[in-house]
């Protein structure tokens, strides 16, 4: 075994990457090993299933091409609530039935309150703030959607949510030139997504969970009773192996992953820490977590160091004039939006990859045609709570503790492939278009 040298860790620039102590390094594979079990990917979906089995005793290493944390799990806007599908409830009802986008939505609750306890059972101080979190209306018509959404929610999920109209958003501290009202869903907290991450693989690693770092995997294939995982110097020999690689997987490990994700962007921006005075021009004083009605919507919130964290999504292209131009967009939209700051530097910008998947819903299960290959991807931006509690529940079916009724129909549907994968960008790019049409 050796190290990795410290100037080999990938870094994305992100706030969170300056906000934790100077991460630990994994150790890289050299050579062969054996394992029970071989997880591709040391995010939340990844750790979390580790987590779960080596804490039953099950021989376990998770692999991830550069760091715990390397992919989303340590880069995103740190909203930790409902999500994971890019279906609506009402699409979903048609879809799967009332019943089943019932045990969907509590499933989603259910990662919430798993993280809470989490970082609360392994006193990990992530930051956290903000009850739930509000969605605001960016055009007026909105909120006559938000007030038949608040009455939906109630009516079919029994959720309580709080409508805000646009008279009292300055009261709540959440005042904007483009916010026409809000509604308010109890359920969610912001955190600090590295702590979190860190936390998890500290966690698995004390459970007897092996990490690797820097190490990519480059085949899987079947080896006698095993599947083989080959790295750049060393290999794995598993029974089972579990895909978590979400929005950073290599479609050609396994080649049935090949045309059944599409990896979007989403990026993220952090101003310098704002004063009391800033932020009472600007009257934006709250802690709560917040996103506008947009299909390729805005999330942002107020830190506790009182910097301003302003997300978006919508890029498609990784290269540096297309990352460039989306991040200028990005603060553009800040600007707009926020224009009492337009003046305030932006101290950190990044990106990263979201999973999306033909369906538009997740995937957690065995992998057709794949003896004993598990997969759980696919959460369409908002992985937080959704890859956590999805990682716990795959250990379970692994280790056969829950069967699949325990898991909700809306995540039990393999991946599709998309038709042509190779004009998968352009389809989005089409997609991107219309939306940001609909959004005007
Ligand atoms: C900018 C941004 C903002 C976001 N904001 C939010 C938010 O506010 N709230 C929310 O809930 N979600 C948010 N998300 C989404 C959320 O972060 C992800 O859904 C979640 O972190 C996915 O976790 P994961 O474990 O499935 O995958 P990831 O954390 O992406 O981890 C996958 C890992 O797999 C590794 N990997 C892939 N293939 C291989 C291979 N062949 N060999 C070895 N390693 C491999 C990668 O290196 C990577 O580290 C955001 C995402 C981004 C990019």
């Amino acid at each position: 075994m050796s190290f990795p040298r410290p100037d080999q860790r990938a870094f994305v620039g992100s706030y969170w990457e300056q906000s934790v102590d100077k991460p630990r390094l994994e150790r890289q594979l050299i050579g062969n090993a054996l394992f029970d079990v071989a997880v591709i990917g040391a995010g939340y979906a990844g750790l979390s299933t580790a987590l779960k089995l080596a804490q039953a005793g099950v021989s376990v290493c998770v692999l991830d091409a550069e760091h715990v944390g390397f992919g989303a799990s340590g880069r995103n806007g740190g909203f930790c609530c409902m999500g994971g599908t890019k279906l609506s409830n009402r699409q979903l009802i048609k879809r799967f039935g009332l019943e089943e986008t019932r045990k969907f939505l509590a499933f989603q609750v259910a990662g919430i309150n798993l993280v809470a306890q989490r970082l609360k059972d392994w006193d990990a101080d992530a930051g956290c703030h903000s009850k739930g979190e509000v969605y605001l209306a960016h055009r007026p018509s909105d909120l006559v959607d938000l007030k038949d959404e608040a009455a939906f929610l109630t009516q079919n999920f029994g959720i309580k949510t709080r409508l805000l109209e646009k008279g009292g958003l300055a009261e709540e501290g959440l005042s904007g030139p483009e916010f026409h009202g809000g509604l308010h869903v109890p359920y969610g907290f912001a955190l600090n997504p590295m702590v979190y991450v860190q936390a998890l693989a500290r966690e698995a690693r004390k459970a007897g969970t092996r990490i690797f770092g820097k190490s990519a995997v480059t085949r899987l294939y079947r080896d006698g009773e095993r599947w083989r995982l080959n790295t750049a110097h060393g290999a794995v020999r598993a029974k089972q192996v579990v895909l978590a690689g979400n929005g950073y997987a290599r479609e050609d490990t396994p080649k049935w992953l090949h045309g059944r994700t599409l990896p979007a962007m989403s990026s993220v921006q952090v101003t310098r820490p704002l004063t009391d005075d800033e932020l009472a021009r600007q009257g934006w004083t709250s802690d709560l977590m917040a996103s506008d009605t947009r299909i390729l919507l805005h999330y942002f919130r107020l830190l506790p160091d009182r910097r301003f964290l302003f997300g978006t999504r919508g890029g498609l292209f990784e290269n540096g004039k297309a990352l460039a131009a989306m991040q200028r967009r990005a603060r553009a939209d800040f600007d707009r939006m926020f224009p009492e700051w337009a003046a305030i530097p932006t101290d950190f910008e990044w990106h990263g990859n979201v999973c999306l998947s033909r369906r538009l819903t997740p995937f957690v299960g065995p992998v057709p045609g794949m003896d004993n290959v598990f997969a759980a991807l696919g959460w369409h931006g908002s992985g937080i709570a959704m890859a956590s509690i999805s990682g716990e529940k795959l250990a379970g079916l692994m280790l056969k503790r829950i069967g699949r009724d325990a898991l909700p129909k809306a995540v039990q549907e393999p991946l599709a492939k998309f038709p042509v994968p190779a004009l998968r960008k352009l389809y989005l790019q089409g997609a991107y278009w219309w939306y940001g049409y609909q959004d005007r």
